[in-house]
């Protein structure tokens, strides 16, 4: 099942979307599917509709957990070895933009990047879950670029400005729910180009180990996004640029490039 988060120039409501690409209807939701039951309305509103807007399918209430070099191959481009543990780090979640935001270079980075990665929105109240247990605690997936300062996380070390800047997290176009995230093609295209693709299952550590790991750490709540690492092929970002980030079985995330100033 796919349930969406949109406008039609109210308040943003949630749908499921049903139907074939390029055909897709929402059927429109009561309530909010991340914290509450919820029923649909009879409303139908076609995805084409004038007026009618896709936006982050979840703005996460308490955190986005990262994870850092998750693909050997993308370690290795940096120079870096594999981590012996998960690597984690955090986002805000002001970094959220929807499909079709834009994506703004902030001034003090020369050399923005895009990651292309699956992330896993959490359903429950998440703490010291066992690796067999976590996927049960596993709302759904969507899609997530991770969008980096590549060179403002050489040179401040750690990563808060680096990753945590206004619009450096893209997520959607929508949730995905009963998705198996074992092997799922991930990738990358820069106006049209391929710069990455993997398949998840070349990830250092799974999803169900990633989300058990983290909650040891933390404890993960409803609407939480575990973003699970990108691939080799990461690349630059410039103005005017259109960035697409796909996971097979979920979608296509599209965002715009601009430089303000
Ligand atoms: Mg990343």
């Amino acid at each position: 099942m796919r349930i969406a988060r949109f406008t039609t120039g109210g308040d943003p409501r949630y749908a499921v979307v049903e139907g074939e690409a390029g055909a897709e209807v929402l059927h429109v939701l009561t309530g909010d599917p991340i914290y509450t039951p919820v029923q649909k309305t009879g409303e139908q509103v076609p995805l084409t509709d004038d007026g009618m807007r896709l936006l982050a399918p979840v703005i996460p209430r308490s955190k986005i957990v990262g994870v850092g070099r998750n693909y050997a191959a993308h370690a290795r481009e940096h120079g870096n070895d594999v981590p012996a543990s998960p690597l984690l780090f955090l986002k805000p979640n002001t970094a959220v933009i929807g499909p079709d935001d834009p994506i703004v270079l902030p001034d003090f980075s020369q050399q923005v990047e895009h990651e292309a990665e699956l992330a896993v929105v959490i359903g429950r109240i998440t703490k010291n879950v066992s690796p067999e247990q976590a996927l049960h605690h596993v709302l759904g997936y969507t899609v997530a670029n991770d969008v980096t300062a590549r060179d403002i996380q050489r040179t401040d070390g750690q990563w808060t400005r680096a990753k945590g800047f206004d619009t450096s997290c893209p997520l959607g176009p929508w949730l995905v729910m009963g998705l198996d995230p074992d092997d799922l093609a991930v990738s990358a295209r820069v106006n049209g180009e391929t710069r990455q693709h993997a398949r998840t299952s070349d990830m250092v550590f799974d999803v169900p180990f990633l989300v058990s790991y983290i909650s040891e750490v933390f404890t993960l709540l409803p609407g939480d996004v575990i973003l699970t690492g990108t691939p080799a092929g990461v690349g630059r970002l410039e103005h005017g640029d259109r960035v697409e980030v796909e996971v097979e079985g979920i979608g296509v995330l599209m965002n715009p490039v601009v430089r303000r100033s």
